[in-house]
């Protein structure tokens, strides 16, 4: 949004009273997120009175509410849902010139919307987010992006690596490629390019020295996904695969399409192929209906996983979703206590593993100082594991050699070079 509008004159400020425009970008995953935009928006009331600025939102909150948002908040000025963002300017201008308020939140069934990422300017990093796709076919039964995001719409692979090669050119070094679900790459497009084909066409990209992916979804996983950890050097050790419960029961609630066993199964293959893969993953407790036998369910995949870190949420029901709808909602004192001893056992297995680290010569791309210290740079090793080292900025976007003196629970590893 940023980009769409510095053609339009626009220029950032990180000061709120300095602003013409507020936008605010949102995410509705989560039901947290959604009272903070309500609480944002209350905070801006005044600066707006006094200003006079236009108030917008945008993301997947305003594709949810939509015209309710305008409703609620008598002096919001817009609300922009996910595939009109390269509307943005032409629905400022009409605020502008009609004084109206303005909700925008159909669904752009062509793909166009796509383009509005390519960036024509990008900001010179050591590393850079490429949207590949966005939406998801899924349905998982608690989850709200299908609904606010649409389904499965890739980028031309065309696009993509011109976009790649241009950030190469600017000097970044690491690619992160987004999608809700990477794995479904491709569905759609005229010429036939999946998921593992385009990471064999950026692997080629001169310049680029890393790449790295998220999300994907154990079901899409496939085969030839797996095998590119082995094949592409550029393709970094690590892979974020949620797998969000333990117990068959609950992932047929959940409607994610695959089971404990095929999980573990797909994890084995990953190993196999790559020894050294550092895995992170996503979980739920207290999905309606989870009983303490699923729970420790949960706790066995973990065990036998040995995830490098987790992501753990308690289950909280999003209003347009089938599981919100489910009468046999848990406690929420029994999903406190689950997710207590599910993130207590996962701490220790995080130790576990960078203990493993110690004394081991991990290579670093240095990305920027470190916010602890001007003397220490920061980056990350193939395994995504953070890195605090003694240097300076002449370090960024280097690729270093270090060596890993003490590793600590909470996943830093603070080092010498
Ligand atoms: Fe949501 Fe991910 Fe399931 Fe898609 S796969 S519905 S994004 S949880």
């Amino acid at each position: 949004m940023l980009r769409l509008l510095e053609g339009f004159h626009y220029t950032e400020t990180k000061e709120a009273d300095k602003a013409d425009l507020i936008l605010i970008n949102t995410c509705s995953v989560r039901e947290k997120p959604e009272h903070k935009v309500y609480s944002a928006l209350g905070r801006f009331r005044k600066l707006k009175e006094r200003k006079g600025m236009v108030i917008g939102v945008a993301g997947c909150v305003a594709q949810q509410e939509g015209e309710r948002m305008l409703d609620r908040v008598p002096y919001l000025d817009l609300v922009i849902g996910t595939h009109a963002i390269p509307m943005l300017a032409e629905l400022l201008e009409r605020i502008e010139v009609s004084g109206q308020r303005v909700c925008e939140t159909r669904f752009d069934r062509s793909g166009e919307y796509l383009k509005a990422l390519l960036p024509e300017k990008p900001l010179a990093k050591v590393k850079s987010y490429v949207t590949i796709m966005q939406g998801c076919d899924h349905f998982c039964s608690f989850c709200i992006v299908p609904y606010v995001r649409g389904g499965e719409r890739s980028r031309p692979s065309w696009e993509i690596l011109e976009e790649i090669r241009h950030l190469a050119e600017m000097g970044v070094k690491e690619v992160f490629l987004l999608g809700q679900n990477v794995n479904g790459y491709g569905k759609g497009l005229e010429r036939e390019v999946d998921f593992p084909r385009l990471l064999d066409q950026i692997n080629e990209i001169e310049g680029i020295e890393r790449i790295r992916f998220t999300t994907s979804h154990p079901a899409d996983l496939s085969d030839a996904l797996i095998q590119d950890f082995s094949e592409l050097e550029k393709l970094c050790e690590h892979i974020h695969l949620p797998f969000q419960s333990g117990s068959d029961r609950i992932l047929k609630a959940m409607h994610r399409g695959y089971t404990k066993e095929s999980y573990l199964e797909r994890i084995k293959r990953l190993k196999e192929v790559c020894p050294s893969i550092a895995i992170t993953a996503d979980v739920i407790v207290g999905f309606p209906g989870e009983e303490e036998e699923d729970f420790k369910e949960t706790l066995d995949l973990m065990e036998k996983v040995k995830f490098d870190d987790l992501f753990s949420f308690k289950y909280s029901p999003r209003k347009g979703t089938r599981a919100a709808q489910l009468q046999n909602q848990v406690e929420e004192e029994v999903k406190q206590d689950r997710l207590s001893i599910l993130q207590k056992i996962q701490r220790e297995i995080t130790f576990q593993k960078n203990l493993t680290l110690e004394g081991k010569v991990e290579e670093v791309l240095v990305e920027s100082l470190s916010k602890q210290s001007n003397q220490d740079v920061t980056g990350r090793t193939r395994s995504n594991k953070i890195v605090n080292f003694p240097g300076d900025m002449n370090l960024a976007g280097k690729l270093v050699s270090v060596k890993i003196l003490k590793a600590y629970p909470h996943s830093l590893f603070p080092s010498a070079g």
